[in-house]
């Protein structure tokens, strides 16, 4: 199941996406639960690179340790400052 991303027209489709026949957009949005399917018809150049873009998407973020979250501060604040010539 997919949705058109400009007016939320569904379609079921197991090929390749048609124009939205509702409003033309060429976009659309997987609404099923689970990952989308990979078409059938990629080249291996461009499975590989679907597969390295889902890869990356399963990693979870690298997590650093130890990182002062303190901020720096790059603002100087001054007191007693005249605003008044
Ligand atoms: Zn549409």
């Amino acid at each position: 199941m997919v949705g058109c991303v400009a007016c939320q027209f569904q379609i079921r489709n197991r090929s390749a996406l048609p124009t939205c026949p509702q409003c033309g957009e060429m976009v659309w949005a997987w609404l099923d639960e689970g990952p989308a399917p990979v078409p059938e018809d990629l080249t291996a150049e461009e499975r590989s690179a679907h597969e390295k873009a889902q890869a990356e998407l399963n990693q979870k973020p690298a997590v650093e340790e130890g990182v002062s979250l303190e901020a720096t501060p790059e603002v100087t604040i001054e007191e007693n400052v005249k605003l008044e010539p």
